[in-house]
């Protein structure tokens, strides 16, 4: 599934190729994702031009001129693929294709259709069903150990859990939660409110620097992306405790644990997180 990286380089890689030109041809091939596309989706984005594409969360926000916002939410197993001019070959989970003026083309893939895509107003953005109550962007300096312990306060949920309620941070997923937990040793299973200042005060930058280098990494992948198969946002990150059950810990090598949380799995280190 992807996380927050792996929007985020779909995101720029989307941007290299989108900003300032004009969607000259779209299609959509199926009226809806995971909800209904809005009405007349393809003919209000025909023409227009692509101002900017920013990121909340895991929702990628194509701005464009006239004053109109395309959300894109990749779901499960959604893919954006770049392609220098118009598809010879429409695939069965090639769900929305769209090309601009410089001749390069986006397909839009989803076999599980979980994502979604919506056309909102700008002014509508804040009050938006699905975003209105997300909480801070988890690399925006507004996320702070003061902010994060002023939420968990009194919270009775496993410390995991709390991490992946999008209201109190917008856009942490599974994998990188363990990542995070495990680099400032803290137990996942611990009653969120319980977990000491001095832990939180580690937990903030960490979340911040498993997400850095990640995003860092999912640049790297974008330059080879055009000699590759133009895939946008998945590539190889190395994870110290994620998928590594049995395997040493990098710090004090005994086997990393898996348990299961909220039908997710966790994985973490019984000895390096308290
Ligand atoms: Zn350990």
């Amino acid at each position: 599934m992807p996380e927050l990286p792996e929007v985020e380089t779909t995101r720029r890689g989307l941007a290299l190729k989108l900003e300032g030109r004009r969607i000259e041809r779209i299609e959509a091939r199926r009226p809806d994702l995971r909800f209904p596309l809005p009405p007349d989706f393809a003919a209000r984005i025909r023409g227009r031009r692509v101002e900017a594409l920013d990121r909340r969360a895991k929702y990628i926000l194509i701005r464009l001129e006239g004053g109109l916002v395309w959300l894109v939410h990749l779901g499960m197993s959604g893919r954006m693929v770049l392609r220098q001019g118009w598809p010879n070959e429409i695939g069965p989970h090639d769900h929305v294709l769209f090309g601009t003026d410089e001749g390069w083309a986006a397909v839009y893939n989803d076999p599980r259709r979980f994502g979604m895509m919506d056309l909102i107003e700008p002014a509508d953005l804040p009050t938006h069903k699905l975003l209105a109550g997300l909480g801070p962007e988890p690399l925006d300096d507004a996320f702070s150990p003061a902010v994060l312990a002023a939420a968990l306060k009194d919270r009775k949920t496993p410390m995991k859990a709390a991490l992946l309620d999008q209201t109190l941070v917008a856009g942490l997923g599974n994998i990188y939660v363990c990542e995070a937990l495990f680099r400032a040793g803290i137990d996942p299973r611990r009653p969120a409110g319980r977990v000491k200042p001095e832990k939180l005060a580690k937990l903030v930058p960490a979340i911040k620097a498993v997400l850095r280098e990640a995003v860092k990494a999912g640049g790297s992948s974008l330059r080879d992306y055009v000699q590759s198969d133009g895939e946008l946002g998945y590539f190889q990150t190395r994870f110290r405790v994620y998928d590594r059950e049995g395997q040493a810990c990098v710090t004090c090598r005994r086997p990393v644990r898996r348990i299961v949380q909220s039908g997710r799995s966790t994985f973490y280190c019984g000895t390096c997180q308290r």
